[in-house]
């Protein structure tokens, strides 16, 4: 059982109502739970963070990465345990956490080394004997304001470079991953000053709002849904905060006539139905040049039915429960709006394994989808795939991006034009050939556009245009 708690400064406070926690996968076992954080809490961490932000500021680059080395060290030391509580926590099959609880450490140790890195460059003036150059400079108490569905890497990839840019920072998990939020928090904040990294529990509405509105917020990151990420866009322009936003994805591939069809089949799937479809990059449209698609569908179909779907913590799980009762009927809703809007259902369709205690979806296909149907343009984030077929790669392209997302895309091709005219033409942040949808390394810009992005950049060498500004310097010995 984990009582989770707020970090405030340099203590623990447990204030607000508890909410209970309970395994998706086995509705009768309580995990933990957590408090109810609002106004009052945000207000004690900000404080708290803006009280550290001086000192950690000043602090050289390299000696702040040096804490996020020692941090890396001590979640690696704690990764197997990590990895076990985002499972039960959230669902996701074990291997699929244990990957992620490795990214998290490697976010730690990247960014640690963004603490020696250059910042900035000199820029030659018209007057002689001046220096002109750029410095990176933090941009100060960062909100940091997550989903459940990578209860560790998200996180990490927004907290790491938050703090080796100099920010402070005041973290707001997910309802549904608070556990395991708390546990990365408890295992990196005794290797930063006090204030440095705080943490509120709370619901969305009211602790996650009140970070948003808070005036001593300098910066707020989010990752979730679209309709938050605006309204958190509307209350931070307002008052002229800066804010970045990550959000929804309707990611498609197209399988062109050429392609390695049982390539296309594997990593199809894989990007569909690992971690249950509850990704942002998972794949959910599959967009077939009209010569493969019986093999490509059959393809799919053969593997469907090997894909085991069970318990999260059972090594040969392929597929856990999806997170949430209410991410359960959003997905339970969503097939049947398929169904009656007239695709055709060729694997899975509803619950899965009947009287099981947890939120089981069946690994669901549907064929015949025809791109005015809710399962071609809304996010799902569930274990759904949706096959569309196009007559040629104009018209796959032309349905790749009819919709109002655009976060990543594959194609699968053996043909060189093939890929280069998606690589162009393509409207999403992250194009992936013969690569499955989802899977994007933590060094490379990660982010989309259209409705799935403010546009900014995450991850890599990017993330410092967000946590730093640039402020230009002309020095004139006098
Ligand atoms: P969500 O938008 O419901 O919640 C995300 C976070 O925002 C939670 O911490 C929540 O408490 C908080 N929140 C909710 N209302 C708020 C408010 N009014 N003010 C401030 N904070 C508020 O999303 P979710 O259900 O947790 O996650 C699923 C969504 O996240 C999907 O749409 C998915 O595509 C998206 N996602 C995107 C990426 C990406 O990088 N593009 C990655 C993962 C998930």
């Amino acid at each position: 059982m984990i009582e989770a708690r707020h970090r405030l400064g340099g203590t623990w406070a447990d204030t607000g109502a508890r909410e209970e926690v309970r395994s998706p996968a086995d509705l009768d076992r309580v995990l933990g739970s957590w408090p109810r954080g609002g106004a009052a809490e945000v207000e004690a961490a900000v404080a708290a963070a803006g009280a550290a932000l001086a000192a950690w500021r000043r602090l050289p680059g390299p000696e702040r990465g040096q804490r996020l080395f020692e941090a890396a060290q001590s979640l690696e030391a704690h990764r197997d345990e990590l990895a076990e509580l985002a499972a039960r926590e959230m669902g996701k099959p074990i291997g699929e956490a244990r990957g992620e609880a490795v990214r998290a450490v490697a976010l730690f140790r990247y960014y640690g080394g963004e603490g020696s890195r250059a910042v900035g460059e000199v820029i030659p003036s018209q007057r002689a004997g001046t220096l002109q150059y750029t410095v990176r400079v933090p941009v100060g108490v960062v909100g940091v304001i997550t989903p459940w569905n990578f209860p560790l890497a998200i996180p990490a990839w927004k907290i790491a470079p938050a703090l080796a840019y100099g920010n402070t920072v005041v973290f707001k998990p997910a309802e549904w991953s608070t556990l395991t939020a708390h546990r990365l928090v408890e295992i990196v904040a005794p290797h930063l000053p006090d204030g440095v990294l705080n943490m509120v529990c709370g619901t969305g509405a009211e602790a996650g709002e009140a970070l948003v509105r808070h005036e001593g917020v300098h910066a707020v990151t989010f990752t979730g849904s679209v309709g938050v990420g605006r309204r958190i866009a509307e209350i931070a322009l307002a008052r002229g905060a800066k804010y970045q936003l990550e959000m929804g994805g309707k990611n498609p591939v197209i399988v062109d006539a050429d392609a390695d069809v049982e390539l296309a089949a594997d990593l199809t799937l894989s990007g569909a139905m690992r971690s249950a479809g509850q990704k942002c990059t998972a794949t959910s449209r599959a967009i077939v040049l009209a010569p493969v698609r019986d093999a490509f569908r059959d393809a799919l179909v053969r593997r469907m039915r090997e894909l085991s779907v069970g318990d999260p913590l059972d090594p040969a799980t392929y597929l856990g429960p999806v997170v949430s009762r209410p991410q359960y009927d959003k997905v339970l809703a969503a097939i049947e709006r398929g169904r009656s809007e007239g695709a055709r259902l060729v694997a899975g369709g509803g619950p899965h394994g009947g009287d099981r205690r947890g939120y089981f979806v069946a690994p669901t296909l549907f064929e015949d989808v025809a791109p005015s149907m809710s399962l071609f343009q809304e996010e799902i984030f569930g274990p759904v795939l949706g096959l569309t077929v196009a007559r040629d790669l104009d018209e796959a392209i032309s349905q790749a991006n009819a919709v109002r997302y655009g976060l990543s895309a594959s194609v699968f091709t053996r043909r060189l034009d093939v890929a280069l005219r998606c690589v162009e033409e393509l409207d999403v942040g992250l194009v992936r050939v013969n690569e499955e949808t989802a899977g994007v390394e933590l060094q490379a810009p990660f982010g989309g556009v259209k409705a799935s992005s403010s546009h900014s950049r995450e991850q890599g060498r990017a993330a410092i245009e967000f946590f730093t500004h640039v402020r230009t310097v002309a020095i004139r010995p006098s």
